[in-house]
C-alpha cells in the first residue's frame, strides 16, 4: 500500500477489528476453499419455485459452465460477460463460471431498461450476456440498437427464443473436458468483476475489483466480531433469505460471496414482495438479514409484521443508505434477541467501509471500520485531516478499494489520490471509541431504496424536451424511499409545460425506481463559471 512519506499521517482512524490474513486465491477458490465440509448441503433454494442446489452441485455446474464458456464460445481471459439476473440459484453459478474461466462478470440490473442497458453493455465492450426471460426483450433491443452480435444465454429451460443459449446446455453438459481450465491462471491482481457506480459525479462508470479486493473484503466481513453467523457443521446451517439484488455490490459480497464461503443456506427472492418476504422467513426460518433501510423500516413499523414472522431471526444488518436510530429500534422490539447492525460501503470499495460489532448497541453510527484498512476525515475548505468530532469529507484506504473506473483515467484521478486514498463523497466524523457516523453527502448521488439514481442520468433525458431550457435533479427525503428524484425546470421562453408532460417524458424511459416524483418550476439553476450546477445553493434556493 503506497504511503505518502516517511512520517507517519496523523489523524487516521484505524480499525477496531483484527487485520485480515494475505492470501492469493481468486475470488471463486475463496468461494470453493472448505466446499468439502459440505458438498450436500443446500447452497441455493428459490422463495418462489423451490428449485436449488447443492454444494456439490453448484461447483460441478459452475466448472461445467466455465468450460462451456471456453469451449463452446471460445471465451478468453478478461473477455467481460454481463450478468442480466434477478437473485436466482443460477446467480452464483454463473458467477463463479465466469470467474473460473478467467473471464470478467460485470453485473447489471435486471429491470433496467433497453436504453440504460445498451449504455453499460457498450462501455465495458461485452462479449456474452447472461439472462432471463424477463430481461430479454430490453437485452435484444439494446444488442440490435448497437448493432453488437453476441452470443446470449438464457437461465430459463422452456420456450426459449430463438438464437438464444439454454443455461443447463452449458451448465449441465458434465461430458465437456474440463482440461481447457487448467491454463486459465488468475491472481490477486487480475480483474474478476465490474459493477457500476456513478461515483461522485456524472453517468455510471464500471467499476474494477480485482480478484484480491474481492477476497480482501470478504475476508473482512468475515471477523467474527462481526457477523455471528452459526458455523456450519454436520447438524447446522444458518439460512438467510437472498433479498438484496446480487447485481449490487452489498448483495453480491456481503450476501451471497461471503455466505456461500461459509456454507450457509440462501433462499433466493428474485423480488421484494411484502408477503414472500414474510413467508420466505417463516418457512425457512431465517437466521440473519442483509438488508436496506426500507426493508428494516417495513420489519419494524408495519403492523401486519408481528414477533412471529422474526422468531427465528437473531442478526440484521442494514445498510446502502442511512437508517434512524428509531427505525432500527422499532424492529428490535419486535424481538428483542436480534442484534441490529449498521454497514457503510460503496460499490468503490468492494461493498463495506464499516460495520457494527456484535456487542454493539450504537445504532445511530455505522459501526467501526474494517481490518486492515483506514479513515481521514477531510476539512472541506481546508483539506486537513480532522480529529474526533469534527466533520468533513470520508476518505478511505484499504485493500478492499477498487483499483480504477474501468476506462476512465479522468473520473479515477478525481477520486483516488497517489497515495491510495479514496474520496468518497460522503459526510462525516468519527469519535473517541472508534465509532463512524455519515452524516450527510456531498456528491450528487440519489438513493432511492439504497439503490443509485445518478441525477445526470435523468437530467439528460430531461434536456431532450424541446420544452425545457434548463433542469436539475436532486434528491428530496421520503419516508418510504429514503429519498426520490425531484426535477427543477426551467421552461423554455414563452413556452408553458406541464408537470404530467414532464413526468410522461422521462418516467417511461427509466427503471421504476428513477422515476421523477415532483417537478417544480423555477427561474435559473444556479451554477459555477464553468457550467457545473451548484445543488447545494439549488436546494437552499428552492427547497
Ligand atoms: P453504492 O455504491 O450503491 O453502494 O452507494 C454508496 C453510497 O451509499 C455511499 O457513498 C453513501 O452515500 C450511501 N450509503 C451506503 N451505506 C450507508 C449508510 N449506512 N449510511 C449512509 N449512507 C450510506
Amino acid at each position: 500500500r503506497p504511503k505518502s512519506s516517511n512520517a507517519p499521517e496523523k489523524k487516521i482512524l484505524t480499525s477496531a477489528f483484527s487485520d485480515i490474513p494475505v492470501t492469493s486465491y481468486t475470488a471463486n477458490d475463496f468461494v470453493w476453499q472448505n466446499l468439502d465440509r459440505w458438498p450436500d448441503k443446500t447452497a441455493t433454494v428459490c422463495a418462489v419455485t423451490g428449485r436449488g442446489y447443492t454444494y456439490a452441485q453448484t461447483h460441478k455446474m459452475s466448472i461445467a459452465f466455465a468450460a462451456s464458456l471456453r469451449t463452446k464460445l471460445k471465451l478468453q481471459n478478461d473477455d467481460k460477460i454481463a450478468i442480466v439476473l434477478p437473485n436466482t440459484p443460477e446467480y452464483p453459478v454463473t458467477v463463479l463460471g465466469v470467474l473460473q474461466a478467467g473471464c470478467i462478470a460485470s453485473t447489471m440490473n435486471p429491470v433496467y431498461t433497453a436504453e440504460e442497458l445498451k449504455r453499460q453493455i457498450e462501455l465495458v465492450k461485452c462479449k456474452a450476456v447472461i439472462t432471463s426471460k424477463i430481461s430479454y426483450a430490453n437485452i435484444k433491443q439494446a444488442l440490435a440498437e448497437l448493432k453488437l452480435n453476441i452470443p446470449v444465454i438464457l437461465i430459463d429451460n422452456d420456450d426459449l427464443p430463438e438464437g438464444t443459449i439454454k443455461f443447463a446446455e452449458f451448465a449441465q453438459d458434465f461430458s465437456l473436458d474440463t482440461n481447457c481450465l487448467k491454463a486459465v491462471k488468475r491472481g490477486p491482481k487480475d480483474l474478476a468483476i465490474l459493477p457500476f457506480s456513478s461515483g461522485t459525479t456524472g453517468f455510471p462508470k464500471g467499476v474494477v475489483l480485482t480478484h484480491g479486493s474481492v477476497v480482501a473484503m470478504n475476508q473482512q466481513i468475515a471477523d467474527p466480531d462481526i457477523i455471528a453467523i452459526k458455523e456450519t457443521t454436520a447438524t447446522n446451517q444458518a439460512v438467510l433469505p437472498g433479498i438484496l439484488p446480487f447485481f449490487h455490490i452489498f448483495g453480491f459480497n456481503v450476501l451471497m460471496m461471503n455466505q456461500l464461503a461459509l456454507g450457509c443456506k440462501l433462499v433466493t427472492l428474485p423480488y421484494f414482495k411484502p408477503e414472500l418476504f414474510l413467508q420466505t422467513l417463516v418457512q425457512h426460518r431465517a437466521e440473519v438479514l442483509f438488508l436496506v433501510p426500507p426493508m428494516v423500516v417495513f420489519l419494524g413499523k408495519h403492523p401486519a409484521v408481528t414477533s412471529k414472522h422474526l422468531e427465528s431471526v437473531y442478526g440484521i444488518v442494514s445498510g446502502a443508505a442511512p437508517i434512524s436510530k428509531g427505525d432500527a429500534e422499532a424492529v428490535m422490539k419486535k424481538n428483542k434477541n436480534i442484534v441490529f447492525r449498521q454497514g457503510y460501503g460503496l460499490t468503490e470499495t468492494n461493498g463495506a467501509i464499516s460495520v457494527g460489532k456484535n456487542d454493539d448497541s450504537n445504532h445511530a453510527s455505522v459501526g467501526h471500520i474494517l481490518g486492515n484498512s483506514e479513515v481521514k476525515i477531510i476539512d472541506l475548505n481546508t483539506k486537513e485531516a480532522l480529529g474526533p468530532g469534527e466533520e468533513g469529507e470520508i476518505w478511505y484506504r484499504g485493500p478492499n478499494l477498487m483499483t480504477s473506473y474501468y476506462e476512465n483515467e479522468e473520473a479515477t484521478k478525481e477520486v483516488l489520490t497517489e497515495d491510495g486514498w479514496y474520496k468518497t463523497g460522503d459526510i462525516g466524523r468519527y469519535d473517541e471509541n472508534k465509532y463512524l457516523y455519515v452524516t450527510d453527502r456531498l456528491k450528487e448521488l440519489i438513493k432511492v431504496k439504497g439503490f443509485q439514481v445518478p441525477p445526470a442520468e435523468l437530467e439528460m433525458v430531461l434536456r431532450t424536451h424541446p420544452k425545457i431550457l434548463d433542469c436539475a435533479v436532486l434528491g428530496i427525503p421520503d419516508p418510504i424511499s429514503g429519498e426520490v428524484p425531484k426535477a427543477f425546470i426551467v421552461p423554455q421562453p414563452g413556452q408553458t409545460i406541464k408537470e404530467e408532460e414532464i413526468l410522461e417524458h422521462v418516467n417511461n424511459k427509466v427503471t421504476i425506481y428513477k422515476k421523477i416524483k415532483q417537478v417544480q418550476f423555477v427561474n435559473e439553476i444556479p451554477k459555477n463559471p464553468a457550467g457545473k450546477i451548484l445543488r447545494k445553493q439549488l436546494k437552499e434556493m428552492y427547497c
